[in-house]
């Protein structure tokens, strides 16, 4: 089955082109700049990428020219767009309404409109890539897969905030967590690849990009998630603070004469690591470079991001009463050898020996811990796209 996966951003579009049955990427591009000046990146599978610049204002123009792409003469994949057979949208926010991937309808297209408070840079953009879909290709099957969906699975104890409970009931403030397709992906390839049993597993997901999450999945199902109400909490991020004292809000906003809104931007734009290095780079190759040139600042970051890691490592491990695996990836924990070996240096105590050599590994999946470390630990990377493709055609297969 061909499956056009799209992810929108507010204005942006990913999109790759999968053949389900070889997981092979037929096609892969995106779309920038949608609502200014426009500009296509489209590259069929071992041809050279193509730009073109043209206008987009909305995500409609720009999902039509991925799909001319597709079926351009000369370098298209396909003859036409008939051979697509299903539609898999990456959809942000599902609320506490939305438990798993689900084919697209009526209702589910109003639950992703509710839930634009929640998401307001992604839900309006996911709805608009759904809406342009299912405008350009009739008929055909769109699944929406949730960045909140795996995490549903999380107990009140764990999603809760100890708030005013009329908070949770009038507006559904609670912890949601993000990330959830790459945490499902990961835990599951963990289980598989560790050959671990699925229904007496416990494993630890950390999702170290420039976005970055952990998430405590017992027995294939999440318990506990590092980001809440949206991405900000948690791990310290490229430009995220993470976990904070709510009560810096005020302060810095009394001192500085800004309001909440602009204080919640600089938490989300101009923090995390970015800040901890005095505006260096929010990139850990940058930072890494940096700190072996003796940048203090740099490696305070660093020191900092690899700290917080731990500490969630460590309340995650309390939170299942034990660990059996500890899986890295995103663009960090995937390639950034110092950030694992500087987290698990925290965790000898849970009988975790890393062996230095197979650290400096890349690319596929493998363990990095010893033969007789206590915990297994391994780098996973992962595959969102192949994640929404497989979700998509489990639905679309079952509903024939
Ligand atoms: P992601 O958001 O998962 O795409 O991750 C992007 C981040 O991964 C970048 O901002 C870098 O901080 C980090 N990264 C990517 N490649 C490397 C590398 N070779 N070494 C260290 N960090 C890397």
């Amino acid at each position: 089955m061909n499956v056009l996966v799209v992810n929108c951003g507010s204005s942006s579009l990913k999109f790759q082109l999968i053949n389900s049955e070889t997981e092979a990427v037929a096609a892969k591009g995106l779309c920038e700049r949608i609502g200014l000046d426009g500009r296509l990146v489209y590259q069929p599978a071992g041809g050279e990428k193509e730009i073109t610049e043209a206008p987009m204002p909305t995500h409609t123009e720009a999902i039509k020219m991925v799909l001319d792409a597709l079926v351009n003469p000369k370098t298209g994949v396909l003859k036409s767009l008939d051979e697509v057979e299903a539609i898999g949208h990456r959809v942000l926010h599902g609320g506490s309404k939305i438990t798993q991937s689900v084919i697209i309808n009526d209702e589910v297209i109003s639950v992703i409109d509710e839930c634009c408070d929640l998401g307001p840079l992604h839900n309006p953009a996911n709805l608009m890539g759904i809406r342009a879909c299912m405008e350009l290709m009739p008929g055909k099957p769109n699944v929406a897969v949730f960045d909140t969906a795996f995490h549903q699975t999380m107990p009140p104890k764990a999603y809760r905030y100890a708030i005013p409970t009329k908070y949770y009931e009038k507006y559904a403030v609670r912890k949601y967590g993000f990330h959830g397709t790459s945490h499902s992906f990961v835990s599951k390839e963990t289980i598989k690849y560790l050959g671990l049993d699925k229904d007496n597993s416990k494993v630890i997901v950390c999702h170290l990009g420039n976005g970055a999450s952990i998430s405590a999945v017992e027995n294939g199902k999440c318990v506990d998630t590092s980001m809440g109400l949206t991405p900000l909490e948690g791990l310290i991020m490229g430009t995220r603070s993470g976990d904070l004292d709510p009560a810096v809000l005020e302060f810095v906003c009394k001192k500085e004469n800004i309001d909440v809104k602009e204080m919640v931007r600089i938490l989300n734009k101009e923090s995390g690591v970015m800040a901890l290095s005095n505006g260096l780079s929010s990139d850990f190759r940058d930072l890494e470079e940096a700190m072996d040139n003796g940048n203090e600042a740099a490696a305070l970051a660093i020191d900092a991001f690899c700290y917080r890691v731990a500490k969630y490592v460590g309340s995650y491990v309390a939170a299942m009463n034990g660990v059996d695996a500890i899986a890295f990836t995103g663009g960090i924990g995937e390639n950034a050898d110092v950030v694992r070996a500087k987290v698990l240096s925290y965790l000898g105590y849970l009988g975790i020996k890393m062996d230095p050599e197979m650290n400096k590994k890349r690319g596929e999946n493998f363990v990095l811990s010893t033969e007789d470390s206590k915990v297994k630990v391994a780098v996973i990377p992962t595959n969102e796209e192949l994640a929404i493709c497989r979700e998509t055609v489990e639905l679309v297969t079952a509903a024939k």
